[in-house]
């Protein structure tokens, strides 16, 4: 019973010249209230595109786990709201591998946010090296074990992203079957840590979601919707996965 939740991840893409896309989507999203859409654009564009759209979500990308100090170069969790966030991704697999983020670390950013009333997404996800090796299930385990906020309304407040790494960017996407397997696994998770919240958190799949196959992977059981990168950067293709979630 609840909406899927579809949410475009512009990673390291976007200038003023794209508030068009984002203006674009949150028109179209106005016909397509089955779903729940939101975008992630650089920080540099969160305040932008805030007042750019009406209706759908608006976060960041990553936050400071302080609440300010001597931290040239980051932004904290306050700021983003001050910005007109709603939500922020923490833990995507491109900031644990870029800056060597721990688990420790990405639980602290998603306490920041829930501290300043966002929500999170936490993503997860192991590499091919470690698919290969058998060990998926263990290493998300792992990363939800140490990476999920203590939290008394998780449904409300937290939101997992399952990105397998290699799935990433790459064109390859898990097959339904994968998928299913790890969704289940994580939702087992979910309940062990949150109890009966668990049973109502999101699990987002991510990695090359694309209108062509977003249907297909969003029918999976426990699949609540898409974490999207590349195709969210036009409006065209991300309202191809949007109208596919409907
Ligand atoms: P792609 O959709 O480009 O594979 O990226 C997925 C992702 O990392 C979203 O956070």
């Amino acid at each position: 019973t609840f909406r899927p939740y579809v949410v475009g991840n512009w990673k390291m893409h976007g200038t003023r010249a794209m508030l068009a896309e984002a203006r674009a989507i949150d028109r179209a999203a106005e016909r397509l209230i089955k779903v729940e859409v939101a975008l992630a654009p650089p920080a540099t564009l969160v305040h932008a595109c805030r007042k750019e759209a009406t209706l759908i979500g608006i976060g960041a990308q990553d936050c400071h786990p302080a609440d300010g100090g001597a931290h040239t170069g980051d932004i904290s969790a306050a700021m983003l709201k001050d910005a007109g966030a709603g939500f922020v991704i923490v833990g995507h697999s491109e900031r644990r591998a870029d800056h060597s983020e721990s688990d420790a670390l990405v639980r602290q950013k998603a306490e920041a946010a829930l501290a300043v009333g966002l929500t999170v997404i936490v993503c997860v996800g192991e590499t091919a090296a470690q698919r290969d090796a058998g060990t998926a299930e263990s290493v998300v385990s792992g990363q939800l074990a140490g990476s999920l906020p203590p939290s008394d309304s998780p449904a409300e407040q937290v939101t997992v992203a399952y990105e397998p790494v290699w799935a990433i960017g790459t064109g390859n996407t898990a097959t339904p079957e994968d998928v299913a397997a790890m969704h289940a696994h994580i939702r087992d998770e979910l309940k062990r840590i949150y109890g009966e919240g668990g049973a109502a958190v999101r699990i987002l799949y991510g990695g090359s979601v694309k209108p062509e196959n977003a249907a297909q992977l969003l029918a999976v059981e426990n699949v609540g919707g898409a974490l999207v990168g590349g195709a969210s950067l036009t409006a065209e293709s991300f309202l191809g996965i949007i109208v596919a979630a409907a």
